[in-house]
């Protein structure tokens, strides 16, 4: 079985951690996985979640959170947050820019609960920069 280069390094990495962590305990391995909060907006207000209600939106550009992807092209894995991700018109390129920067083993917009997806949507992925 051939793996991905993304992969290979995903698994070196876990191996190099794991067997530091026992030669030294007292080091501390670098991170692995960045779960990043893209935006707090939402469409939806479920009753459980307080994200809806966050009023103040500071959310970063996309060239701030391609700055950002920069200094984390180590990273094994990325999941891009929210509140709802898709809200961002940039969500396409930011997933691009995870990808193409930082080219983890596993990358997603996870939080996503389909509002905004292709098949929900007449007007997600636009190619429009960031509001
Ligand atoms: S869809 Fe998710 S982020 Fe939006 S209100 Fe519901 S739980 Fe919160």
């Amino acid at each position: 079985m051939r793996l991905s280069r993304p992969r290979m390094r995903a698994w070196k990495n876990v191996a190099v951690s794991a067997t530091l962590r026992r030669l030294r305990p007292e080091w501390v391995p670098r991170p692995h996985a960045a779960h990043l909060i893209t935006t707090y907006r939402c469409n939806l207000k479920c009753l459980g979640c307080g994200s809806w209600k966050v009023q103040d939106h500071a959310d970063l550009s996309t060239e701030e959170w391609l700055g950002v992807f920069r200094q984390l092209r180590s990273l094994d894995v990325v999941k891009l947050l929210g509140g709802e991700p898709f809200v961002r018109k940039d969500m396409k390129d930011l997933m691009i820019g995870v990808r193409d920067i930082i080219d983890p083993y596993s990358s997603s917009a996870s939080t996503s609960r389909g509002p905004m997806t292709p098949s929900t949507s007449s007007t997600p992925w636009s190619s429009t920069p960031p509001a």
